[in-house]
């Protein structure tokens, strides 16, 4: 007998609130009603992805707030005894922006339901049993109590992580220094960590619009018009990534969860219900690209994996996007753990380089995270930091847990 189950629902206006709060109920339903699966009087913390402070959800950069509505609708058939809809959107963004431009009040206030912005909120240290990367993480309090947990992520491809679904859209219930030291510890063994710990009781994969390409911001909106409904947030993903046309294995994060036992892995485990993959898959163009030929910038590639190889590309694409590109000096960029550093200007990206954090411009993380990349390349075009002075970030280098 099939260990999960993952139902698909398919929803064809996206823009159409009622018409996805029916279809959001409809799916929800077809894996199992919600008086079956929620006490009455339960607390419901509701998660879902908000990384933009601007308004994006149309461009599935962030969770649709009719689909979160529809969620709501859905639990409040069990008699709850309060609903939250809470995040701790990306490092360096306006959290409460980002649910007030993408429509969250409106939901809330329809609903009866609250936002909090669990950065106003207390954290605690969670201590993680055989971790790979942690030995504890801080996650939010109100997460971690809550009765009745639900992750709705939006189907993105991802430059650091190959997709982001409901295994890495919980980073959003830590605080933003835990945020940071994720990428400097490994992000995918971190997040394999986290959800060792936080274990969401429903999860909802929001491909109303879905993203290609370079996610989770530079991508390009995949109008899919889909949703996945789960219980066990691993083969919930592995089932998303089959209908983004793109191998589950090859990813390093379902490859640590298997490693870990964590979830359902074993796709022979998963049972499917609703419409059937084949008539929603679609082939995404994944999270990586060639290097560009940019006049002035060399690439030394010693081995590096494509989260770096792909930072380093989305980098230099924003740095091109504000028009910098001239500003900066001939430059080198060594990537990957074999890279001959040359030059004491050369800029040298990635843990595994970490020999190298003398070097002026190191860049640190595993995999060296884009806008810390494109900081530096800002730095040296003779602009400032958007995200802050990089010691923040060689901070937790000292943390020698994995790689
Ligand atoms: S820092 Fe090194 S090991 Fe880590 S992702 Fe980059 S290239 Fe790979």
């Amino acid at each position: 007998m099939a260990k999960a189950r993952v139902h698909i629902g398919r929803i064809s206006d996206a823009t159409d609130r009622e018409s996805v709060i029916d279809k959001v109920i409809e799916t929800l339903d077809g894996l199992a009603p919600a008086a079956q699966v929620i006490k009455s009087g339960s607390k419901v913390v509701i998660k879902p992805n908000l990384t933009a402070d601007t308004r994006l959800w149309q461009e599935g950069i962030v969770t649709s707030p009719h689909t979160v509505e529809g969620v709501i609708r859905y639990v409040q058939q069990a008699g709850p005894s309060e609903i939250i809809i809470a995040e701790a959107t990306a490092c360096g963004l306006d959290n409460k922006k980002a649910f007030r431009e993408n429509g969250f009040e409106e939901v809330a206030s329809r609903t009866g339901s609250v936002i909090v912005d669990l950065y106003d909120e207390e954290f605690v240290s969670v201590p993680v049993r055989n971790g790979m990367a942690a030995k504890e993480i801080k996650v939010a309090r109100r997460v971690m109590e809550a009765d009745f947990l639900i992750n709705v992520p939006t189907m993105k491809t991802h430059v650091a992580t190959g997709v982001s679904l409901c295994l890495k859209n919980l980073k959003g219930v830590l605080p933003e220094n835990e945020k940071r030291r994720s990428h400097f510890l490994g992000v995918n063994k971190f997040v394999t960590d986290l959800n060792s710990i936080v274990k969401p009781d429903l999860c909802v994969i929001d491909a109303t619009v879905a993203m290609e390409g370079d996610g989770p911001m530079q991508g390009t909106p995949v109008h899919l018009g889909v949703l996945l409904a789960g219980t066990d947030p691993v083969a919930t993903d592995i089932i998303a990534t089959r209908v983004m046309g793109l191998d589950p294995w090859q990813f390093k994060c379902f490859n640590y969860a298997r490693q870990q036992g964590l979830g359902v892995w074993n796709e022979a485990d998963i049972a499917l219900t609703g419409v059937p993959l084949d008539e929603v898959r679609r082939e995404f163009h994944p999270a990586s690209g060639p290097f560009p030929d940019v006049h002035g910038i060399t690439l030394v590639d010693g081995g590096a994996c494509p989260g770096c190889l792909d930072g380093v590309r989305t980098a230099i694409g924003r740095v091109k996007a504000a028009g910098l590109l001239d500003n900066l000096p001939p430059l080198t960029i060594v990537v990957g753990e074999k890279g001959v550093v040359t030059g004491e200007n050369d800029v040298v990206v990635g843990r595994c380089l970490k020999r190298h954090r003398g070097k002026k411009h190191y860049v640190p993380g595993c995999p060296a995270q884009v806008f810390v990349i494109s900081d530096e390349l800002r730095e040296m075009a003779g602009q400032y930091r958007l995200f802050g002075p990089k010691a923040q970030y060689l901070l937790h280098e000292g943390e020698d847990r994995e790689n």
